[in-house]
């Protein structure tokens, strides 16, 4: 190919990503989106594929990882998403750091030095940054990975001088990084990747809690900025346009979460909230009552209600309840009954979560409400019934001050006239902490696996 049809070929991939994040705004545009996407993607990969001579070499990799790739979609369950992603993420950020070390190994070979001349020092800075970034992201990825997936306790891990030892280490790894770029060579080059390696590690550790979502979409903003500075390294304009939107769409998106969650963006980095959380778990030790009832007395409130609002949660997703509560809806509309549903932006394990399951189940997207629009509702519905969440509903984010999730927002469910809870225990949700919403006089607790009991409610409608 020709450089300028390269350009040009390039160039129609970067305008397809970004429509690929315009169509991924919004769950009706999302599936276009995709395919916008992937024909960017198609576009790219074909195109710098006819700039290599190892093309055989290329597609052998190709074909082990894209076989390895189709295996685990397929198999893998929409609750495990992030800690897929944050494994997915951990693989770019070593990627960053493999190539670095191969351009510096041999950098006539990467077109970033003449035979017989030291590196250009633009090279220098963009070898440094590239590494360092891929290197906080591996580590930090493959910590996230444990966390969320439960290898790893999510208790966040903290000491003493904590953030002045990040601190530290991250003073000396510029130090490095400055010797590198006076004369480089592999001792300072490795030296700061060993500290990076440990930072990601360090950075990660202390985060707990309610406070994960964050750090996904953080972790998948830095593995955008690794790929832009693998991009560099390579000379490669693609590279670098896909990983500038992924990076500044993951720092656009963590910020969104931030906002949501009521959280600092740099205080979540840094480990500062949601710390005691997996500690509180077992509540202040005081036995506290609360009632319980079956699917037939769900069936006979909601029934009688003018008007229900459901809230979707993680143990929704789990119990792959998402058809049988929209069939329960429709047979309460058909009753006259009016129902929403109300959307937490971090419910689930994934930003959108419950949009995308309620999307799979065809619910009616003017039924889906979000949690600025609904919250002044509840106080004026008869019953709401929570499905499988647990933190989203948590009063003591209002209330309790010492509480850990103290500021966050939370569908305010408590100021409902009738309030159902169906989930299987009195178990604590992600972020480890007792929930005084079930204990409330007007709560009726429905025990049992989310789908089992909505298709009992369903039977007890007809
Ligand atoms: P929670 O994790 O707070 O609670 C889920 C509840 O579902 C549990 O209390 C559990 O109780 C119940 N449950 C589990 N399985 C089933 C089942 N089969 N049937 C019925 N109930 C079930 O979920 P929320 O959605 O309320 O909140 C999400 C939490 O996850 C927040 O803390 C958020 O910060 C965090 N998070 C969110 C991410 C995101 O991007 N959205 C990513 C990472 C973390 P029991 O065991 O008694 O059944």
């Amino acid at each position: 190919m020709s450089a300028n049809s390269v350009y040009l070929a390039y160039l129609v991939a970067a305008v397809l990503f970004i429509l690929t994040l315009k169509g991924l705004s919004s769950p009706i545009s999302s599936r276009r989106g995709n395919m916008f996407g992937m024909v960017g993607m198609a576009i790219a990969v074909l195109t710098t594929l006819s700039l290599t001579h190892n093309v055989v070499y290329i597609l052998l990799a190709i074909a082990v990882g894209g076989t390895i790739g189709a295996i685990i979609a397929r198999r893998i369950e929409m609750t495990a998403m992030p800690e897929l992603v944050a494994a997915m993420h951990s693989l770019v950020g070593l990627a960053a750091v493999l190539v670095a070390m191969a351009a510096f190994n041999n950098p006539v070979a990467y077109g970033i030095a003449l035979p017989g001349e030291a590196l250009h020092s633009s090279n220098r800075i963009e070898l440094f940054i590239g590494t360092f970034v891929g290197a906080i992201t591996f580590t930090g990825s493959i910590i996230a990975f444990g966390k969320l997936s439960g290898k790893l306790s999510g208790k966040p891990l903290r000491f003493a001088g904590q953030h002045w030892l990040n601190l530290l280490l991250g003073i000396v790894m510029l130090g490095f990084g400055i010797a590198f770029f006076m004369s480089p060579s592999w001792t300072p080059f490795l030296i700061m990747t060993a500290i990076a390696l440990v930072l990601g590690v360090l950075l990660i550790m202390p985060i707990g809690g309610a406070d994960m979502p964050v750090v996904v979409s953080m972790l998948n903003s830095y593995s955008g900025w690794a790929a832009a500075g693998i991009g560099f390294t390579l000379n490669n304009n693609m590279l670098i346009i896909a990983g500038s939107l992924v990076g500044s769409s993951g720092a656009i998106l963590s910020y969104i979460m931030c906002k949501a969650m009521n959280r600092a963006f740099f205080n979540v980095i840094l480990g500062g909230f949601g710390g005691e959380a997996a500690a509180d778990a077992t509540g202040d030790g005081v036995q506290k009552t609360y009632r319980s009832g079956s699917a037939d007395d769900a069936a006979f409130l909601m029934s009688n209600a003018d008007s229900v609002i459901i809230v979707p949660g993680y143990g929704l997703a789990v119990a792959r309840a998402q058809h049988a509560i929209n069939e329960m809806s429709n047979a309460l509309t058909d009753k006259g009954v009016k129902v929403r549903y109300a959307i937490h932006p971090v419910a689930g394990r994934m930003p959108g979560h419950m949009n995308v399951l309620l999307a799979e189940a065809e619910v009616p997207y003017e039924q889906v409400v979000e949690m600025e629009e609904i919250n002044n509702e509840f106080a004026d519905t008869d019953v709401v019934l929570v499905i499988g969440a647990n933190d989203v509903v948590n009063p003591a984010a209002k209330n309790d001050k010492s509480s850990p999730i103290y500021g966050m927002p939370i569908l305010d469910v408590y100021k409902a006239r009738t309030v159902l809870v169906v989930k299987r225990s009195m178990a604590t949700g992600y972020a480890g902490l007792d929930n005084d919403l079930f204990y409330m006089d007007k709560t009726m607790m429905v025990f049992g696996d989310a789908k089992k009991v909505v298709e009992d409610i369903i039977k007890a409608i007809d």
